[in-house]
């Protein structure tokens, strides 16, 4: 889509409209959103801004500059299950990496996408501009699920016990490493989170637990290759020199721990963040060097009984599995009680 040059402050381009899903155009500082009507775009691309101011004072404990280039949002009101996706294009010049460009897509009912799934995507797009570069994406998903509102990370807790207690947990220094999502998908989002939680609760909570967490993974990934982000020894090397811990494996039992006692409330939240869910759906496309490109859309969302809610929307492509796929050796068999609900 081509971006319309236009005076600073926001205003509402009405087009001749090309079908239901995008009847009007909203421009704001940063985004260029298309929503059914003008009302939604105008509601959206406001919403989306208060979003990347918050989520980057969380995380980064300040606002990000204006981007360069607005992020297309692409809003879609649907009945049934909701979902987005946000891709990055990352280039540079080595020393340091930049988003080159990005794409945003949400579809569902609207409430759910302006508490949940915007908030989700908008800390995708935080994570992506501090490093630069494609974040692991445990942290990735697991970072923008703390976004999400109270219910949706307790049934992210709920469910990260599920699988664990099934024998479907991946053992964190394989976890930490992919680069892709693994074909038990939602092991993935629902772990991420976990370990995503216990860190920052565990750095000290609010923006201090999340720049804990930041430095974590920046330590972490340091010396992987296109199908890795990191080595074992990168990851344990950032657990003892951020967490004090000994090795990845250690940091693994604590956490393990943590999640059996005691039964564990939902952690650490977005201080007073306002609620966010899910996430991520389609479109997913080949890294290409040196300009790499990462989509939040997750592959194929696996069938599972009982549905889980945060299982974001499908996609119609499957990403690459490298050598990712984890096998009975690798997962913890902890035996964890259901959380409580969190109460505040
Ligand atoms: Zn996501």
């Amino acid at each position: 889509m081509t971006l319309r040059r236009l005076p600073l402050h926001a205003l509402v381009v009405v087009l001749a409209s090309t079908g239901p899903a995008a009847a009007a155009n909203y421009t704001t500082a940063n985004f260029s959103v298309s929503a059914p009507t003008e009302a939604l775009a105008r509601q959206f691309g406001d919403m989306a801004e208060h979003y990347r101011r918050e989520k980057a004072q969380q995380w980064l404990g300040q606002e990000m500059p204006n981007w360069p280039r607005r992020c297309p949002l692409e809003v879609k009101i649907a009945a049934g299950g909701a979902g987005g996706a946000t891709t990055f294009t990352f280039g540079g010049d080595g020393s340091r990496g930049v988003v080159t460009s990005q794409h945003m897509e949400i579809h569902g009912p609207a409430r759910q996408l302006l508490d949940s799934v915007l908030p989700h995507e908008i800390t995708h797009t935080v994570l992506a501009h501090h490093f630069g570069r494609p974040v692991p994406r445990w942290a990735d998903e697991g970072g923008s699920v703390l976004s999400e509102n109270d219910e949706e990370r307790f049934n992210h807790d709920v469910r990260n016990r599920e699988l664990l207690n099934a024998g479907r947990g991946i053992r964190l220094s394989v976890l930490f490493r992919m680069a892709e999502y693994p074909r038990d998908m939602i092991v993935l989002y629902a772990q991420g989170y976990s370990v995503s939680a216990y860190l920052v609760e565990r750095g000290g909570n609010g923006v201090t637990g999340r720049q804990r967490l930041l430095q974590f993974l920046a330590i972490g990934m340091q010396g992987g290759d296109s199908r890795n982000h990191g080595t074992v020894e990168s990851w344990n090397q950032a657990a003892r020199q951020v967490y004090g811990v000994n090795s990845l494996d250690a940091l693994e039992e604590q956490w393990l721990n943590a999640l059996k006692s005691p039964p564990s409330r939902v952690a650490a939240r977005g201080d007073r963040a306002p609620a966010t869910p899910t996430a991520a759906t389609p479109v997913s496309r080949p890294a290409v060097d040196p300009v790499a490109v990462r989509s939040s859309a997750a592959p194929v969302v696996p069938v599972l009984e009982p549905p889980v809610r945060a299982a974001r929307g499908t996609a119609p492509e499957r990403e690459p599995l490298p050598g990712t796929r984890t096998t009975p050796a690798e997962r913890p068999v902890p035996v964890l009680l259901p959380p409580e609900f969190p109460r505040n």
